[in-house]
């Protein structure tokens, strides 16, 4: 039998990577593509523009849609595989990074930290709500003065009879205003420690952080801790040290993986429609040689992208994935999205710069997840190190 291949070829179907994708992840991504579709594009540019987000509103949808900590078992979890996880945020980046990055921080890392290192009372206490989206999570790590070496933070616990009162400043906080409650990490005298906060605890105050440029339709904070008083039984009893932190940002980190790559397919799917539509010189965009290098090239590196995600989320869920290996997932995978989604704006021309087109919104935010969760050259330095045996970080 012969088959005829359609005249076109939609970017990803090119690679033929569903192939690699079980049916009931497939079935998620279409259920996320098609709540993104209905419910976030119409309006992202809007929030956008106004640098605001119905966080509230869209968290309760994403808990009815089962993504917010979709890949834990139990408490109300989901439990599906880290590849369904990468796939939905894929199809919610594809939305907007700030989409993305409220899920990241609700489920891979304030609701891993509950799962993973807390006591089964905070567990119940937290775990169902935040699942649902009634309750909502952010993570404390970063300071003004330590981003990318958070050992040396200043923000400190130290007891008082069986309480523990905190003191300090975490800084770039995602949904920090809006949390109902902080996951801090502090320096006590057995080292860093993880405290759960509630909202509304006295001395504990959010100012949102505003006039950003990047992750506009995102809600991000400072959390200030003046003499936060707090009861023993706010302690995650089983996170010592930094490593516990750090193993969160492993989570997130493996979002982002696909994550960045669903914004880069919204760039180029946008492009690649807009190249054939648009005449210039009496032919359409997309016939120019110059036009097809830039989309060919666009096109290979975010079929790489993917299929390194896609073996990334093997490894995950075959549960041996190590963290090293992240790290080329998110290095590649912001890199590429970032190039691509600039070389996109480039084949817009100046319709490339409104919020018309999704590009330049998608490129901006790209400058933020370049940035979190590890830089690219912290990822640089984690890979050279694994590649060379040694450390270069000091
Ligand atoms: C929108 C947004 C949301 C965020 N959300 C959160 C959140 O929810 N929770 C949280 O805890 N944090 C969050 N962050 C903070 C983020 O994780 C940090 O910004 C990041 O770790 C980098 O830290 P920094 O900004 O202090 O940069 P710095 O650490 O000051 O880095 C500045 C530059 O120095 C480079 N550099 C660092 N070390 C080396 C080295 N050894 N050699 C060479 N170059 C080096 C970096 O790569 C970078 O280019 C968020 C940030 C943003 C922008």
């Amino acid at each position: 039998m012969t088959v005829t291949p359609p005249a076109t070829l939609p970017v990803l179907d090119y690679f033929g990577v569903d192939a690699l994708i079980d049916e009931e992840s497939r079935a998620l991504r279409e259920a996320v593509r098609a709540y993104v579709d209905r419910r976030v594009r119409p309006d992202v540019a809007g929030w956008y523009e106004q640098g605001s987000l119905p966080v509230r509103d869209l968290a309760r949808e994403l808990g009815s849609l089962g993504v917010l900590g979709m890949h834990l078992q139990g408490y109300g979890c989901a439990g599906t595989s880290a590849l369904a996880y990468g796939l939905a945020c894929f199809e919610l980046e594809a939305g907007d990074s700030g989409l993305r990055s409220l899920v990241s921080v609700q489920g891979s890392l304030a609701m891993y930290a509950i799962h993973r290192y807390g006591s089964e009372a905070q567990r119940e206490q937290w775990l169902p709500a935040m699942a649902s989206g009634t309750a909502i999570g952010c993570f404390g790590l970063t300071e003004p003065d330590f981003g990318s070496d958070p050992s040396g933070m200043r923000t400190r616990a130290r007891r008082d009879g069986s309480d523990w009162i905190l003191d300090g400043t975490k800084m770039w906080i995602t949904n920090g205003s809006v949390a109902d409650v902080a996951v801090v990490w502090a320096r006590t005298d057995e080292g860093i420690r993880g405290f759960l906060v509630p909202a509304g605890t006295p001395g504990f105050t959010a100012p949102e952080i505003t006039r950003k440029l990047s992750l506009r339709a995102s809600v991000t904070a400072e959390l200030v801790l003046d003499g936060v008083r707090l009861p023993a039984d706010a302690m995650l009893p089983g996170a010592t040290g930094l490593s516990a932190p750090l193993s969160c940002l492993n989570e997130a980190r493996f979002g982002i993986v696909f994550g960045a790559l669903g914004a880069a397919h919204d760039c180029l799917s946008t492009t690649i429609a807009y190249a054939g539509s648009r005449e210039i010189f009496d032919r359409p965009l997309a016939a120019y040689q110059a036009t097809q290098l830039k989309l060919a090239d666009m096109t290979l590196e975010l079929g790489k992208g993917f299929l390194l995600a896609l073996r990334l989320a093997a490894l995950k869920d075959a549960g041996t994935l190590d963290h090293r290996q992240i790290s080329l997932g998110k290095l590649n995978s912001t890199r590429e999205a970032i190039a691509i989604a600039r070389e996109c704006r480039t084949i817009l021309g100046a319709a490339g710069i409104t919020l018309d087109y999704p590009v330049l919104r998608h490129a901006s935010n790209l400058e933020s997840v370049l940035t979190y969760e590890g830089t690219s050259e912290v990822h640089q330095l984690i890979i050279g190190q694994t590649v060379t045996g040694h450390a270069a970080f000091r």
